[in-house]
């Protein structure tokens, strides 16, 4: 199936968000703007990562994305929803399930499957089911055997993990993701993503994924890359690491293969523009190794 015969998850058209701040007699005092007019479309079963500087209205996305804040002017429909109204927002919420980046402001229970099961109680499923629920989800991260663990003892991509079951529990049919490595080391980190990953593939649940690690994003199916509020550029991985001078005017880096081919490229290389791993700069030089060998024969 073709990106553009899914249906939408996610519909945001020329959003804009203003921060207020009030005085004491409840007048604006103070505004910023946050975001200045983000339109985005999000298809069912995509996995999309948004990068960005920090300030660039990365979280004041996701919030709307949750309707944890709505538009101050624009539209934002999540799966086929209004964010603007307020009869919404429990089936928003339930919609788009949200991870946040501290695992340990997002765990409540002494118990890992406890904890797991604290939304769907919340949201009125049956004793039966939750355990059900509580269950896949902890299998789907390959959190089970810790289920009677206590989530203290969990390390931080552990922890996140389970966070994300409890945001599967709910069934939701997309999950926001803001910068959920950003307190990670490396190896909890790629089990949080590799997770993410798995989801998204087998379960075929929509993922955004918020994150500055640049190696994060070379597997979603587009990119968006966020500054000042907007959206400045968006693509495939490899259109958007493509533009490694354009990401680095924005504060920006890129994975550091792509960082190595491009410099390789101005000492006169001919490598192709937005290579993205390894394995794909070894077979490019490899090729090259080959033709020279060719000329030389
Ligand atoms: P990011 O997640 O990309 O770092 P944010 O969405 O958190 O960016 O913030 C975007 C801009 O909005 C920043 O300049 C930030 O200072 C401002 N901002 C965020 N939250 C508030 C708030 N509650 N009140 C006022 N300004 C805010
Ligand atoms: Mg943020």
């Amino acid at each position: 199936m073709k990106s553009s015969d899914r249906r939408s998850i996610i519909e945001g058209h020329d959003l804009t968000y203003e921060y207020l701040h009030y005085d004491d007699d409840g007048n604006v005092d103070a505004s910023y703007k946050a975001l200045k007019g983000v339109s985005l479309d999000v298809k069912e079963g995509q996995f999309i990562a948004i990068l960005g500087h920090n300030g660039s209205g990365k979280s004041t996305l996701a919030r709307q994305l949750n309707a944890l804040l709505v538009p101050s002017g624009g539209t934002l429909f999540v799966d086929g929803l209004d964010t603007r109204e307020e009869k919404n927002v429990g089936a928003i919420r339930q919609a788009a399930g949200m991870v946040f980046q501290n695992p340990d402001n997002q765990i409540i229970a002494s118990v890992v499957e406890e904890d797991v099961g604290f939304g769907p109680e919340n949201m009125g499923v049956p004793t039966k089911e939750i355990w059900e629920r509580v269950r896949k989800a902890l299998k789907a991260v390959g959190m089970w055997e810790y289920r009677e663990s206590s989530p203290n003892r969990l390390s931080g991509g552990q922890k996140q993990r389970v966070a994300i079951a409890g945001v599967i529990a709910m069934k939701p049919k997309c999950i926001v993701l803001d910068e959920p490595t950003a307190m990670l080391d490396p190896g909890g980190r790629a089990e949080v993503i590799r997770t993410v990953r798995e989801l998204n593939r087998t379960e075929g649940i929509t993922v955004i994924l918020i994150t500055h690690y640049m190696e994060e994003v070379i597997h979603a199916d587009r990119v968006l890359v966020m500054d000042e509020g907007t959206v400045v550029m968006s693509g495939t991985p490899r259109e958007v690491f493509s533009n490694v001078r354009a990401l680095k005017e924005i504060r920006l880096d890129v994975p550091f293969v792509t960082e190595l081919a491009d410099r390789l490229k101005e000492r006169g290389v001919p490598l192709p523009d937005g290579i993205l791993t390894v394995e794909e700069l070894t077979e490019e030089l490899e090729k090259i190794r080959h033709g020279d060998q060719n000329r030389a024969s």
